[in-house]
């Protein structure tokens, strides 16, 4: 059950049962409805300032899943716009239920792979790279950013790290780690739970 969306406190005095929710990245993983993929609370509030939402500005956000980055983008500036794309139905629907219930309507859901799927696409102010990323998809990526455009990709298996590792070790930019630990319940204690490390590489065009 997603809460509602809210912008405004004075819409939180009449109901007790809502939550506020900021403009700023980083909302709750709870509110999303994911399968488990999805770019985590932290993560993704880092990710979103790398991007750097802006008035009117499009977000190209390659491999959405639930849409979480793409949300969060949309909702972080005024007239900001989404692109997400993703090959797979089942998270294509959840991408698009997640936008309903987020206050993001605007989100646009683009069904295929990339490169492929890029093509004809209105050039982007900011990539976000969030599965899929080969040397082709950061080629055509790269190629279709605007003047100053960010690009963002994460990876979490070996496989896209050495994607990454062979572009920031070509192109520059910014390549760092993140860790996040939880405190979570241990049988009567509490121990903290790790998620995956996520390998972070960004630039600007
Ligand atoms: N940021 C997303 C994370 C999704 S996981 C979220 O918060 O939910 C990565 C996604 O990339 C998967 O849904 C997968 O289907 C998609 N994907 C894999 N290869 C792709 C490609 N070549 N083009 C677009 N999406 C791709």
């Amino acid at each position: 059950e997603v809460p509602a969306f809210n912008t405004l406190a004075v819409e939180c005095v009449a109901d007790p049962g809502c939550a506020l929710q900021p403009r700023v990245p980083g909302l709750s993983d709870d509110l999303f409805r994911s399968d488990g993929t999805m770019t985590k609370r932290e993560v993704r509030a880092a990710t979103l300032a790398k991007l750097m939402p802006m008035r009117g500005a499009l977000l190209w956000d390659i491999g959405t899943g639930s849409g979480s980055v793409a949300i969060e983008w949309i909702r972080a500036a005024r007239y900001a716009r989404a692109v997400g794309i993703e090959p797979r139905a089942d998270r294509r629907a959840m991408a698009a239920e997640n936008a309903l219930a987020l206050g993001a309507p605007g989100l646009r859901i683009v069904e295929g792979a990339a490169p492929a799927a890029l093509e004809g696409l209105d050039p982007p102010d900011a990539i976000f790279v969030g599965g899929g990323l080969s040397e082709e998809v950061f080629a055509a990526a790269w190629g279709a950013l605007r003047p100053l455009g960010r690009l963002v990709a994460n990876a979490v298996t070996l496989e896209s790290e050495a994607v990454l590792m062979a572009l920031h070790a070509r192109q520059g930019g910014d390549l760092v780690r993140l860790s996040v630990e939880r405190a979570e319940p241990v049988g009567r204690l509490t121990g903290w739970r790790p998620s995956m490390t996520v390998m972070q590489w960004s630039l600007v065009k």
